[in-house]
């Protein structure tokens, strides 16, 4: 790290500084927004009012509320809760859940300047400049994706909390299509957010700033469980599962399977309620506490094996702007960017495979190359990196 440092050039040191104080302006300026749009989490809601007069208080439809209350979608919705068997302590809760789905706005903030740091350092500051390949190893050094991480972990999901995050974004843009939302358009453009950032680089919402992402890739990250990191899981099993647990999630929440419209099957693994420390099942918290484990061993089980935001940004993987690029012409295919892959990303990459394995943009191929054949970029910036003569 502090070699790397020393190579840098005075330009990449000018964008590492530049980076760092716009990323800060960001966060700063996204809680000063955020300010005043926290939910009211003392709402006072009793089981004499109906829900058509309790679901507005709360931000959802009167749907979404019977869903909550495990009523029908249908039920009357001008009834007291009272006349539904509905008792406080289930209001309570059904309410608190609702709330705790409220986005913190600060978070998008947090989000963009996480992605930002990413995106400059994979492409304009991983590797110093004119560096040779005599010094990659002091290319593209751990501690910075690291410290992001634990930011993201810290700030994105402990202080701020569980929502919003890249997998509810494209789950509420289902819900609100059987009506569980009254703000359509709103998870729409929330989703279309993260969407984009997954599109600048290389799933870097994922690899870099989503919180229970970053949780497992810490997890993964530490050095005394690497020797037990030897299986990788194979890139059409995994892409399979989680492309059938998507589709089951529509055929269920749209009734067609089941006959129980609005039927959510990711509210019942849905670890990102750990950053709430508010596990409403037994289901949620083995969820947890399987995919936290399972990351000391396996590369991101849940993201590779459930997220459906994980399976949507693979598709849109050949459009991002920025990702890691190998040089067939160079690439004497020595296995040694996939012997440091994770996942079968970089194998898929060096063979030119159809279908590829989901990249999350962690880096660590990037400076095992022998023959300097792959490098992270965007075509202008990769064109300027091989325009700069090697030192060594
Ligand atoms: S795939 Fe992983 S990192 Fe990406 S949104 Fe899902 S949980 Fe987060
Ligand atoms: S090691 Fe694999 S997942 Fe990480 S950046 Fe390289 S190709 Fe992508
Ligand atoms: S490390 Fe370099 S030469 Fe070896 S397979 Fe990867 S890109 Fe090709």
């Amino acid at each position: 790290m502090h070699k790397w440092f020393l190579l840098l050039s005075i330009r990449q040191r000018v964008v590492l500084f530049l980076t760092l104080v716009l990323s800060l302006l960001i966060i700063i300026f996204g809680f000063l927004k955020g300010q005043g749009t926290q939910a009211d989490t003392n709402l006072s809601v009793g089981v004499d009012l109906s829900i058509r007069q309790i679901a507005p208080e709360l931000g959802v439809t009167g749907k979404a509320l019977a869903r909550e209350l495990s009523l029908p979608l249908d039920v009357s919705k001008s009834k007291q809760l009272r006349e539904l068997n509905v008792s406080p302590d289930e209001l309570s809760h059904a309410a608190h859940h609702l709330l705790s789905h409220t986005d913190a706005t600060a978070k998008y903030y947090v989000y963009v300047a996480l992605v930002l740091i990413g995106f400059v350092y994979l492409t304009f500051l991983g590797r110093p400049d004119g560096a040779g390949v005599d010094q990659r190893k002091s290319w593209y050094p751990r501690l910075p994706y690291i410290l992001v991480l634990i930011i993201s972990v810290g700030i994105a999901g402990f202080y701020l909390g569980k929502s919003p995050n890249p997998m509810e974004g494209i789950v509420k843009v289902f819900k609100s299509m059987v009506g569980l939302y009254p703000d359509p358009l709103a998870k729409v453009m929330a989703f279309i957010f993260f969407l984009i950032l997954a599109i600048i680089g290389n799933k870097l919402i994922c690899g870099w700033a989503c919180p229970f992402g970053a949780l497992q890739e810490l997890a993964y990250s530490v050095p005394m469980f690497r020797k037990f990191r030897r299986f990788k899981l194979p890139f059409v099993f995994t892409n399979t599962i989680r492309a059938g647990l998507l589709l089951l999630m529509l055929m269920l929440l749209f009734g067609v399977v089941g006959g129980r419209e609005g039927f959510v099957v990711y509210h019942y693994i849905n670890p990102f309620n750990l950053f709430d420390i508010h596990f409403e099942g037994i289901t949620v918290l083995l969820a947890v506490i399987i995919f936290l484990i399972g990351s000391f061993f396996v590369y991101r089980p849940f993201c590779q094996l459930i997220c459906p935001f994980g399976f949507v940004s693979w598709m849109v993987e050949r459009l991002s702007i920025s990702k890691v690029q190998i040089d067939k012409e160079k690439c004497v295919q020595c296995g040694a960017c996939i012997k440091a892959c994770p996942c079968d990303a970089a194998r898929d990459r060096v063979y030119g495979r159809h279908l590829q394995a989901d990249c999350f943009s962690c880096g660590r191929c990037l400076n095992t190359c022998p023959v300097d054949a792959i490098r992270y970029g965007c075509d202008f910036s990769m064109k300027s990196q091989l325009d700069r003569q090697p030192r060594g």
